[in-house]
């Protein structure tokens, strides 16, 4: 299920919008996030602070490693905060849980948001570790499978490129799962999916067609949870050159007896310009393409790794991959 714009529903930190509910009483406003995707998707804001009924402004807060477990307490006062938002937060979770999320994008650093990196504190104040905020664990816990990136990241085009072609997989594979599918319907998402595999994990692509096709005694259902922890642990994993460019030639092969000498001999170049870096994907990938429309291919056309997100995303120079 989309958004009534038909766009991909996101949730976000609500500070990354521009909107003044940081400690301080200011904002975080991520121009990329606020000017360029905002054309693609729907946000759904959060502020887990805020909605938990802390003032703006209000103390700085930290995590805190105690006896008793981590805390979050305020920098100054040391005043605990934790049942505060840990209670808000697991009925924010619920809630989101119900909405049709495809991805989120958290502020990095902070302790109720912050992704990996929130520095946690000894008693004594020194650094001793670094984690997740506590909203971005309940978050984690809930929907596991669910694509999350913080704020600062976005700025790299490949790991932009990373975030938002697991945000499109995510929203094809919740669609999948609504409409109760029958093993033949895992067979036709894996074959669809399976050069996009490929592409990020070749051993995990080969697993996930022998769980797609091959069920043994397990249940359909456990088939499914297996079959998507491990789709999602495939694509988690960054692609390379050498895999884009070993998918590449193994889509040209299908059209070996098609293609002149002339247009093979110049895919094959463009390929290897990929391949040394001299070149973005997007150019042996248009160059297929093209040649795909001149001589339709049914299997090869039908691969996500062909589209794995609107065309639109990268040619308005979002992602340039
Ligand atoms: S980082 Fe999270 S909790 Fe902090 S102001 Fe932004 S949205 Fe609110």
């Amino acid at each position: 299920m989309k958004s009534a714009s038909n766009k991909p529903i996101i949730g976000i930190s609500m500070c990354l919008l521009g909107t003044n509910v940081r400690h301080d009483g200011g904002n975080c406003a991520n121009s990329f996030a606020n000017k360029s995707l905002s054309e693609f998707f729907e946000w759904h804001p959060v502020c887990p602070e805020v909605g938990s009924g802390m003032s703006t402004p209000r103390p700085a807060m930290r995590l805190v490693q105690t006896e008793s477990g981590i805390r979050l307490r305020e920098s100054q006062s040391g005043k605990d905060r934790t049942e505060q938002l840990t209670t808000y937060c697991a009925s924010l979770v619920q809630k989101l849980s119900t909405l049709p999320l495809q991805g989120f994008i958290l502020k990095s650093k902070s302790p109720s948001c912050g992704l990996k990196r929130v520095m946690v504190y000894g008693e004594k104040g020194n650094k001793v570790a670094a984690r997740n905020g506590l909203f971005t664990e309940a978050l984690q816990q809930a929907l596991p499978f669910l694509p999350i990136e913080e704020d600062g990241r976005l700025n790299d085009v490949t790991l932009r490129e990373h975030f938002v072609e697991r945000v499109y997989a995510y929203g094809r594979w919740t669609a999948f799962r609504a409409n109760k599918p029958q093993p033949k319907h895992l067979v036709q998402f894996q074959q669809r999916h399976k050069m996009q595999l490929y592409a990020h994990d070749p051993r995990l692509a080969q697993k996930l067609g022998r769980l797609a096709g091959n069920h043994g005694e397990s249940s359909f259902e456990d088939v499914l949870k297996n079959y998507e922890a491990t789709f999602f642990e495939c694509l988690s994993n960054p692609t390379k050159h050498g895999r884009h460019a070993n998918v590449l030639h193994h889509l040209m092969g299908f059209l070996k007896n098609t293609l002149d000498s002339g247009d093979k001999q110049e895919l094959l170049e463009q390929i290897e310009a990929y391949r040394l870096r001299h070149t973005p994907l997007a150019v042996p990938l248009m160059l297929l393409n093209h040649h795909l429309r001149r001589h339709p291919h049914p299997w090869v056309g039908s691969q996500t790794y062909l589209e794995p997100y609107p065309g639109a995303l990268r040619h308005g120079q979002i992602l340039v991959g």
